[in-house]
């Protein structure tokens, strides 16, 4: 087969974010994103990077996903990369919510939609927008292979230890109540990495990763295959993250129903969205944090506050999945805090030197974009900074699935 592009799709509920890959050479020819759809000031920006050219941006109302896939189109079309072009194999649409049935990368169908659909109700902000995507390429180029890869299907190799909270059995089956996690296409990515910088197949190694970007998620990867990670039903669960609360106690929800006299949506934006690092200190960003930190002074300590407890939550997971694993060979950190604050990478493993963890601190202090180790040279487990590529991810899965022109419906 000749054609060798990917268009790599991320929709979300008012924005579309997308990547232009050419297969045959690993190069990225374009990419982009669409902003505030649906609202009078949309913005679209574009990089032309096959051609090296400026990024170009324009504002003005993009009215819904139809509108900003056509606008993103035309902008393709000005780089003589259209998405009429006979070298696009495909169009791979991350898609957040797989449920228990997608534990791979499909292509879709009928079928395949009705089932991200009927898994709405377990995402309700993030599949309906991944669905309109899906339908709007469809629309565009009706007879491309359209591949929806899953958040969450590199954790259905969960054991039901993992997977299944301890509630009744018949309630948490009836409403399909279990732990799915997400960020499964960036742990799968990462893991795999991390074994080729030490030189290992990822069959022979047991890695924790920590995605910590402004949602944040921990898990633990044995051989390969995902044991257990720290999201749950939804992003909510597990670490500290940039807006939202990671684990509390459920009883929390039932005191600010009763005593708080809070409605189910209110606690809902509470805990998602006003919690975390900027419920605790007034910033979701990591920079700003470590600024407020740095400087001194009155501000300093709400955000010292907010660090720590950041740092102790993603400590307790660092020993959680240690436990898990029984052995680790590298504890890897990836996503925006995770690849740039050396503060954080610091202060999650100190202390840790019994379980073989340290880091050194002149290796930390590195800025770079590559795949690197930052624990002393001959230490027991390794520790590493591995940025993560959620869209190349998607685009291999996508292009594996298709290039060999057997890209029948799962
Ligand atoms: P997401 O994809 O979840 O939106 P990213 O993985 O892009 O998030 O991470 C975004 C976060 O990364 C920002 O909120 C910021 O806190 C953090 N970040 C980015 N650069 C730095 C940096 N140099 N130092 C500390 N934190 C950073």
């Amino acid at each position: 087969m000749s054609a060798t592009r990917v268009l790599v799709l991320n929709s979300g509920s008012s924005s579309v974010k997308y990547q232009l890959l050419d297969m045959g050479d690993g190069s990225r020819l374009a990419a982009g994103l669409v902003e505030r759809i649906g609202e009078e000031t949309s913005r679209l920006k574009h990089s032309p990077l096959a051609s090296g050219g400026e990024a170009r941006e324009s504002d003005g109302p993009v009215a819904d996903h139809e509108a900003a896939l056509k606008a993103v189109a035309q902008e393709l079309s000005r780089d003589g990369l259209g998405l009429d072009s006979p070298e696009l194999a495909a169009i791979g649409h991350r898609v957040v919510h797989g449920g228990k049935r997608f534990t791979r990368p499909t292509v879709v169908d009928d079928a395949v939609l009705a089932e991200i659909e009927r898994l709405i109700p377990v995402a309700p902000l993030h599949n309906p927008a991944n669905l309109t995507g899906i339908r709007t390429a469809q629309a565009l180029r009706p007879d491309l292979p359209q591949v929806a890869v899953f958040d969450t299907a590199f954790h259905t190799t969960m054991p039901e230890s993992a997977a299944r909270y301890a509630i009744d059995v018949k309630t948490a089956d009836e409403h399909r109540i279990r732990r799915y996690g997400f960020h499964g296409t960036s742990h799968a990515y990462v893991s795999r990495e991390t074994a080729r910088l030490l030189g290992r197949a990822p069959e022979d190694v047991n890695v924790i990763v920590l995605h910590l970007g402004n949602g944040a998620s921990a898990s633990a990867v044995e051989k390969g295959r995902c044991v257990d990670t720290s999201m749950g039903l939804t992003p909510l669960e597990g670490l500290v993250m940039g807006t939202r609360s990671g684990d509390v106690d459920p009883a929390v929800i039932f005191h600010l129903t009763r005593v708080g006299e809070m409605s189910t949506d209110e606690i809902d934006t509470l805990l998602n969205k006003k919690s975390g690092l900027l419920g605790l200190c007034g910033d979701n960003d990591m920079r700003e944090i470590r600024r407020r930190i740095d400087e001194g002074g009155e501000d300093a300590a709400p955000a010292q506050l907010a660090f720590d407890i950041y740092i102790h939550r993603l400590k307790k997971y660092i020993g959680a999945y240690y436990a898990v694993l029984g052995r680790v060979d590298a504890v890897v950190f990836t996503a925006g805090v995770g690849e740039n604050a050396a503060p954080v990478r610091e202060a999650a493993i100190a202390g840790l030197e019994s379980l073989g963890l340290a880091v050194d601190g002149t290796l930390n202090a590195v800025r770079s974009g590559e795949p690197r180790l930052i624990s002393p040279e001959g230490a027991r487990v390794a520790v590493a900074v591995v940025p993560t590529d959620e869209e190349l991810e998607i685009a291999n899965q996508t292009y594996a699935l298709v290039r060999d022109g057997n890209a029948g419906a799962a």
